[in-house]
C-alpha cells in the first residue's frame, strides 16, 4: 500500500512543502518494508530499483522512445571508414558524433577504451579514482549501449588502454579517415583529446583509404570533437565563454532569453553495417578492473544504461506524474521520488539534457505547465553553467583557493575527515547522508549542501578531501557539477555572494522533521522518539566537533562558545 501524494497549490507553505517531502518518505517505507513481509518500518534493510519498472516495460518504454526519435531522413554520403570514440555520451538517442560519423562514411566503427587511469588513484588524496559502485554503473551502461548499438546494425568494440594509443592503431588498421567524438571540458579529459589528436596526425592513410576522391596524397585521420553534453549548446550562448556571468542568475536569464534549445538528433532506423571485426572485446566485470565489487543491499539501486534512463524518465513524469509536484519535493532526502534521480545517467551520458527538455515540453502540451514543470530546467541550467564555468575557470577549479583564488588556513585532519567519510561525526543527519552517499553511491541535493557545509565550515576541513571522496562515490560524479558545487560551497567558487552556513538543527527540523532518513541509514536511532532522532543527545556517539553556530540540540539551543554571529555567512 502507498500513501497517495495529495497535490499541493503552487503557493505551498514551508509546512505544506514538508509534509509533501515527507509523505514521499512514507511511501518509499512502505513500498520498500511491504516487498519483504516485514512490519512497516523505515529500518528495513531496502533496497529500491531506480527505475522501478521490470525489464521487459523498460525495454518497451526504450523501443517506443526510439521509435519516435528515428527519422529516415537524413541521407549518407560519406565514404570508408568513421569511428566513433564513446566517452561520457554512452547513448545512442540524440548522439551527435554517432549521427555525423554515420553520415561522413559508409562503415562506422564504435569504440569505448577502458583507460586505466580511470582507475587509478584522485589527484591530491590518493582516493580510489572512480568506486566500485560507479563502475558497475558504467559496465550496466556499456553493455546497454552494445545492445543498443547492435539493434541499430552496429556492435561495440571494447578495448583495454588509453584512447591516445588504442584510436590511431585503429584508424590505421581501419584506415579510417575521422574520429568522432564528444568534447570535454576538463582538463584531464582535455590531456587525453590532444594526445589522441597527436597520434592520429601520426598515422598515415594511403589516399584510397579518405572520404573524399579527390585525394591523391597520403594523410592522416582527424579528430572531430562535437560540443553534446548540455542544454544550450556552447556555440549558442550570447556570449563567449570568457565573459560568461560570474552569476548563475545573470548567466541563467541571460539564455533563456537570447538563446533556443537544439533539437535532438534523429537517427535512421540503421546504422550499419559496421566494417569487419574479428573480436569486438568483452566488457569486464567489476573485479576486472581491479576493485571488489559491492552490492546495494540498502537504499536506491541505480540500473545503468539508455534503457534505465528512458525508462526513469518516462516512470517519474509519465507513470508516476511526479514532474508537476518536483519543485515542492525536491529537497527531500529518502526514496526515489522526491527528485528525478536522473544525474546518473546525465554523467554518464546515457541521457541526453536535451530529450530531458523535450519529455518537460511534451508533458506541459499534454498534461499542464506549472513551476515545477518549469524547474528541472532551471536546475539543468545549473548543470550547464558549471560546466561552461569550468572551461571559464581551467585548472582553478581544482585548485583549493578555487576560481577566486581565497586565502583561507583549511585542515587535512586524517582522523577527522575519517569521521565524516564514516559517516561516525556524532550527527546523525551527517551520519546517514554519508552512510547513503557509500552504500549507494548516491545522496540528495539536500544531503550534499548540509555534508559539505559541515566538512568546511564546522571541522574546516579542505574542501577538496571531500570533492575528492565524492568523486569516488558518487554515480553522478561529473567534475564539473561536483568541483563546481564544492567550491561554491567552501566559498571559493566564482561567485562571492554565494557564502552559505548550512545549520544542522534547522536542516533536520525542515528536511527531515520525524528523523525518518536518519533512522533509515542509522537504524540503532529507531528507538528514539521520532523527535529524538536527530537530535539524540547521550543516546548517540560523541559528537567529534561542536557546531560552529548554534547547538545541535534543539530543546536547549543555547549559544555555543565557539561561535555566535553568523559572520557574513547565509545560515540556511
Ligand atoms: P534533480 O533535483 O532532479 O535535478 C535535475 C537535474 O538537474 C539533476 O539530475 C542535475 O543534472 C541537475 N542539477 C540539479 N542540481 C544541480 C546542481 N546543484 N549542480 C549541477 N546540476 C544540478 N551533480 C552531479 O550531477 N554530479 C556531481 O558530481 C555533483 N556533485 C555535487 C557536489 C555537491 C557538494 C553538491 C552540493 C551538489 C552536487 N551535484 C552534483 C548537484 C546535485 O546535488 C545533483 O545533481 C542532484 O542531487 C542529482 O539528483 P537528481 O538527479 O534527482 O536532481
Amino acid at each position: 500500500m502507498a500513501v497517495n501524494i495529495i497535490l499541493p497549490p503552487s503557493s505551498l507553505s514551508l509546512w505544506h512543502t514538508k509534509k509533501l517531502i515527507y509523505s514521499t518518505q512514507i511511501r518509499f517505507r512502505i513500498m520498500s518494508s511491504a516487498s519483504k513481509s516485514q512490519p512497516q518500518s523505515v529500518a528495513s534493510s531496502a533496497v529500491y530499483q531506480v527505475p522501478g519498472l521490470d525489464s521487459h516495460e523498460m525495454d518497451s518504454t526504450a523501443d517506443k522512445t526510439f521509435e519516435r526519435y528515428s527519422s529516415n531522413t537524413a541521407k549518407r554520403n560519406g565514404k570508408g571508414v568513421s569511428i566513433v570514440w564513446f566517452r561520457n555520451d554512452l547513448r545512442v538517442l540524440d548522439n551527435e558524433a554517432l549521427f555525423k560519423a554515420w553520415v561522413s562514411s559508409q562503415a562506422v566503427l564504435p569504440v569505448y577504451c577502458i583507460d586505466p587511469r580511470l582507475f587509478q588513484t584522485t589527484y591530491y588524496f590518493g582516493f580510489p579514482k572512480t568506486g566500485a559502485l560507479r563502475a558497475q554503473f558504467i559496465i550496466e551502461c556499456l553493455a546497454d549501449l552494445k545492445k543498443k548499438l547492435m539493434k541499430k546494425g552496429l556492435n561495440l568494440l571494447i578495448q583495454h588502454g588509453k584512447p591516445e594509443d588504442i584510436l590511431p592503431s585503429l584508424a590505421k588498421a581501419f584506415g579510417a579517415h575521422t574520429v568522432y567524438a564528444h568534447k570535454e571540458t576538463c582538463s584531464e579529459e582535455l590531456q587525453v583529446e590532444r594526445s589522441v589528436a597527436r597520434g592520429l596526425r601520426q598515422v598515415e592513410l594511403s589516399p584510397a583509404q579518405g572520404n573524399s576522391s579527390r585525394s591523391s596524397s597520403t594523410h592522416s585521420p582527424k579528430l572531430q570533437l562535437i560540443w553534446g553534453s548540455t542544454l544550450y549548446h556552447l556555440d549558442d550562448l550570447p556570449f563567449s565563454v570568457g565573459s560568461l556571468p560570474d552569476v548563475y542568475t545573470q548567466f541563467r536569464k541571460s539564455v533563456e532569453a537570447k538563446c533556443t534549445i537544439r533539437g535532438c538528433i534523429r537517427l535512421p532506423t540503421s546504422l550499419g553495417p559496421p566494417p569487419s571485426v574479428d573480436d569486438w572485446g568483452i566488457i569486464p566485470s567489476v573485479e576486472q578492473l581491479g576493485l571488489h565489487s559491492e552490492k546495494v543491499v540498502k537504499g536506491m539501486r541505480f540500473l545503468g544504461g539508455e534503457t534505465a534512463a528512458l525508462s526513469r524518465v518516462t516512470e517519474y513524469f509519465w507513470n508516476k506524474d511526479l514532474l508537476k509536484i518536483y519543485k515542492e519535493t525536491r529537497n527531500g532526502m529518502l526514496g526515489p521520488d522526491y527528485s528525478t534521480k536522473f544525474s546518473p545517467w546525465l554523467a554518464s551520458g546515457s541521457l541526453s539534457p536535451r530529450f530531458i527538455y523535450e519529455e518537460v515540453k511534451r508533458y506541459e502540451k499534454e498534461r499542464l505547465a506549472n513551476d515545477s514543470t518549469y524547474w528541472v530546467l532551471f536546475e539543468l541550467i545549473w548543470r550547464d553553467y558549471f560546466r561552461f564555468i569550468s572551461i571559464k575557470y581551467g585548472n582553478s577549479f581544482f585548485h583549493l583557493g578555487g576560481p577566486r583564488k581565497v586565502e583561507k588556513r583549511w585542515h587535512q585532519d586524517q582522523k577527522l575527515f575519517e569521521t565524516w567519510r564514516n559517516g561516525c561525526t556524532g550527527y546523525p543527519l551527517i551520519d546517514a547522508n554519508m552512510k547513503e552517499l557509500s552504500a549507494s553511491g548516491f545522496m540528495s541535493n539536500r544531503g550534499r549542501q548540509i555534508v559539505c557545509s559541515f566538512l568546511v565550515r564546522d571541522m574546516g576541513i579542505d574542501w577538496r578531501m571531500g570533492a575528492e571522496w565524492f568523486e569516488t562515490c558518487l554515480l553522478d560524479y561529473d567534475p564539473c557539477s561536483n568541483y563546481g558545487n564544492w567550491t561554491y560551497g567552501a566559498g571559493v567558487g566564482n561567485d562571492p555572494r554565494e557564502d552559505r552556513y548550512f545549520s544542522i538543527p534547522k536542516q533536520a527540523q525542515t528536511y527531515d522533521p520525524d528523523g525518518e532518513h536518519v533512522a533509515f541509514w542509522v537504524p540503532e536511532l529507531l528507538t528514539l522518539p521520532k523527535e529524538r532522532r536527530n537530535f539524540p543527545g547521550k543516546s548517540y556517539i560523541e559528537q567529534v566537533v561542536p557546531l560552529k553556530f548554534g547547538s545541535s540540540n534543539k530543546h536547549h539551543s543555547q549559544r555555543s562558545k565557539y561561535g555566535g554571529r553568523h559572520s557574513g555567512l547565509r545560515n540556511r
